[in-house]
C-alpha cells in the first residue's frame, strides 16, 4: 500500500488527484490511499515505511513543497510563470517532486511519460510549444523538467504536427456525438455505457424515440451551423436491428443538416452485427468511415473477454463491408489482454495485415472501476500480473503498422492504463478521423446525444484562453429515457 499523508485537509483536496496518478503509475495495481493530518506532529514515525508500505508525507509552504519518505527529505520550490494559478504551479511542482522522489529514492526506474499524468500528452506539448516559442525548447522542458523519454517526446512531436495539418484543413463548426448504449454481450473490460441485448432489448424502441426526442429539441441550438463531423458510438450502434437503424438514421438526417458533412463514423464495433442489410442502411444515410473492432484475433482471448464471435467472423465481416464499398474501415485491438504476450499479439497483428484496414486503433487494457475485468481482479480470479505490456510489444505494434503504410495521429492516455503507456491512433493518409482529433484537442464545441454522452462547449475567443464547458447526460437507459426533456434543457442552456 502507498499512503500520501497531506499536511492538512485544504490540500489534500486540492492535491490528491495529481499526487495519487504519479503513485499509480510507479506501483500499478498496489493501492494507494490518502489522508489529511492536521493534528500530526512530523516525526519519523509518522513518516516510516511500515513493512511492505510506502508512506509520503507532504507538506506544503510558501513557495515550497516538501516531501518526506522514511529517513528522507527532498523539496522543490514552486515557479509561478504567469501562465498558470498558484494551484496550477503547486501542483506542477508536486508532480514533478513526485516523480523524482519515486524514482531514484525509491530505486525505481523511470516511466516513458515522465511525470505526465493527463490524458492528452500531444495537448500539452502545443501548449509547451507556445509557451516556449519553439519546438525545440518544448521538447527540451518535456525531456528534462517532466522526465518524459527522448522517444515518446518525439512521438507526441511527431502527433502534433499531424493534427496541425488536420485541423488547420478544417471549417468551422460543430461536431455530433450519438450513443446507442446496447451490445450483444458485455466485454469484460467494458466500462462504457453499454447494456446487452439480451437483457436490455426490450428498451430499444423506447430508446430511440427518447433520442429522437433529443435530437428534436436541439438540432437548433447551434443556429445556422450544421456539424463538420457526426460520430454514432456507443455500445455497437450496428447491435440494432435493420428497421431500428433506420428509424435512427432518419431521425438524424430529418433533423440535422448532414449536407456539409466532412465524416460520418458509424462504430459497427462486434463483427457479428454487420450483416448486408445494415451495412445497406449505413451506406444509404452516408456513412463513411466504420470501426470493426476485433480487439484479438486469437479465439480463445476472444472467450476470455466475453465477445461472441470469432476471428473468421472478423475477417468476413470485414470482407463484406468492403465490398459494400466502404473505403475507410478503422479495426481496433488492445494490447495486454489476458493470457496474451509477444506470441498472440503478433499473430493478431499478421492476420490484420493481411486484411489491409485504413486504420488501426492500439489500445492497452485499462483496468477501469465498475468493469467485470476490475471484479475479478479484486476477486483475485486473476492475476493483474498476467496483463502486461512491454516496450518490445509496442515495437512490434508499430513496426506492423508503418509496413500497413499507416502514421500515428492521435494519441491518449487512460487512467488506470496498463503500465502507464498510451493509446495510439495510426491512419493511412488522408483517413485520419477528424472526430477523434478534435475531441482530442477539444478545438470544437461537441453536441452529444443518448444515454451517458457527454456535451462540451469550447469557448474559443482568440483574445482569451479557451474555456471548456461540458454537460453529461445520464447513463442509466431508463433514466435517460424518463428525463429526457431535461437532458435537452440542459443541452439549451449550455449552448445558449
Ligand atoms: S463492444 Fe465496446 S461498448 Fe460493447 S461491451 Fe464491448 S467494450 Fe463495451
Amino acid at each position: 500500500m502507498i499512503k500520501i499523508i497531506f499536511d492538512n485537509s485544504e490540500n489534500k483536496e486540492l492535491f490528491e488527484g495529481a499526487a495519487i496518478p504519479i503513485c499509480r503509475a510507479f506501483y500499478p495495481g498496489e493501492e494507494v490511499v490518502s489522508l489529511a493530518d492536521d493534528e500530526r506532529v512530523l516525526d519519523d514515525s509518522a513518516i516510516r515505511s511500515e513493512g511492505d508500505n510506502i508512506t509520503l508525507y507532504l507538506k506544503f509552504e510558501v513557495g515550497m513543497v516538501r516531501v518526506f519518505t522514511g529517513e528522507r527529505e527532498s523539496a522543490v520550490s514552486v515557479e509561478l510563470d504567469g501562465t498558470r494559478s498558484m494551484t496550477g504551479a503547486v501542483r506542477d511542482s508536486l508532480k514533478k517532486l513526485l516523480y523524482t522522489t519515486l524514482e531514484s529514492g525509491l530505486d525505481k526506474g523511470g516511466l516513458p511519460w515522465g511525470c505526465l499524468t493527463g490524458v492528452r500528452p500531444v495537448h500539452f506539448l502545443s501548449k509547451l510549444i507556445k509557451k516556449e516559442g519553439s519546438e525545440q525548447a518544448a521538447l527540451k522542458v518535456l525531456c528534462e523538467e517532466y522526465h518524459v523519454s527522448d522517444k515518446k517526446a518525439r512521438l507526441a512531436l511527431s502527433v502534433y504536427h499531424k493534427q496541425q495539418s488536420i485541423l488547420n484543413g478544417m471549417r468551422k463548426g460543430y461536431s455530433l456525438y450519438i450513443g446507442i448504449p446496447f451490445c450483444p454481450s458485455i466485454c469484460m473490460y467494458c466500462s462504457f455505457a453499454s447494456y446487452s441485448m439480451s437483457a436490455y432489448g426490450g428498451m430499444v424502441d423506447k430508446y430511440l424515440e427518447a433520442l429522437r426526442r433529443e435530437m428534436e429539441e436541439t438540432a437548433g441550438i447551434l443556429r445556422g451551423e450544421s456539424p463538420v463531423s457526426v460520430y454514432i458510438g456507443g455500445g455497437t450502434p450496428t447491435a440494432l436491428e435493420p428497421k431500428r437503424l433506420e428509424f435512427l438514421f432518419e431521425s438524424l438526417t430529418k433533423y440535422f443538416d448532414m449536407s456539409k458533412v466532412e465524416e460520418f463514423t458509424c462504430e459497427a464495433g462486434r463483427p457479428d452485427t454487420m450483416d448486408d442489410e445494415r451495412l445497406a442502411v449505413l451506406k444509404r444515410y452516408g456513412v463513411d468511415r466504420i470501426s470493426v473492432n476485433p480487439q484479438t484475433m486469437n479465439e480463445p482471448t476472444l472467450r476470455i473477454i466475453g465477445r461472441h464471435h470469432t476471428p473468421r467472423q472478423v475477417e468476413e465481416a470485414f470482407h463484406r463491408a468492403r465490398n459494400a464499398g466502404f473505403d475507410n474501415i478503422n479495426m481496433d485491438i488492445i494490447m495486454g489482454l489476458p493470457e496474451e504476450g509477444m506470441y498472440e499479439l503478433e499473430r493478431t497483428m499478421t492476420a490484420l495485415s493481411l486484411l489491409e484496414p485504413d486504420a488501426l486503433t492500439v489500445h492497452s487494457l485499462a483496468i477501469k472501476k465498475g468493469s467485470l475485468l476490475k471484479e475479478k481482479i479484486l476477486e483475485h480470479d486473476m492475476s493483474v500480473l498476467s496483463l502486461n505490456v512491454t516496450e518490445q510489444m509496442q515495437d512490434m505494434v508499430a513496426k506492423y503498422v508503418a509496413g500497413m503504410g499507416m502514421e500515428p495521429y492521435y494519441l491518449y492516455r487512460q487512467k488506470r492504463i496498463t503500465d502507464n503507456i498510451e493509446n495510439i491512433g495510426y491512419a493511412k493518409s488522408g483517413k485520419y478521423s477528424i472526430y477523434n482529433v478534435v475531441t482530442m484537442e477539444e478545438t470544437q464545441s461537441i453536441l452529444a446525444l443518448g444515454a451517458g454522452a457527454v456535451s462540451k462547449r469550447v469557448y474559443d475567443d482568440p483574445d482569451r484562453k479557451r474555456t471548456i464547458e461540458r454537460c453529461d447526460n445520464v447513463k442509466e437507459i431508463a433514466a435517460y429515457i424518463d428525463r429526457i426533456d431535461e437532458m435537452a434543457k440542459r443541452k439549451r442552456e449550455l449552448f445558449s
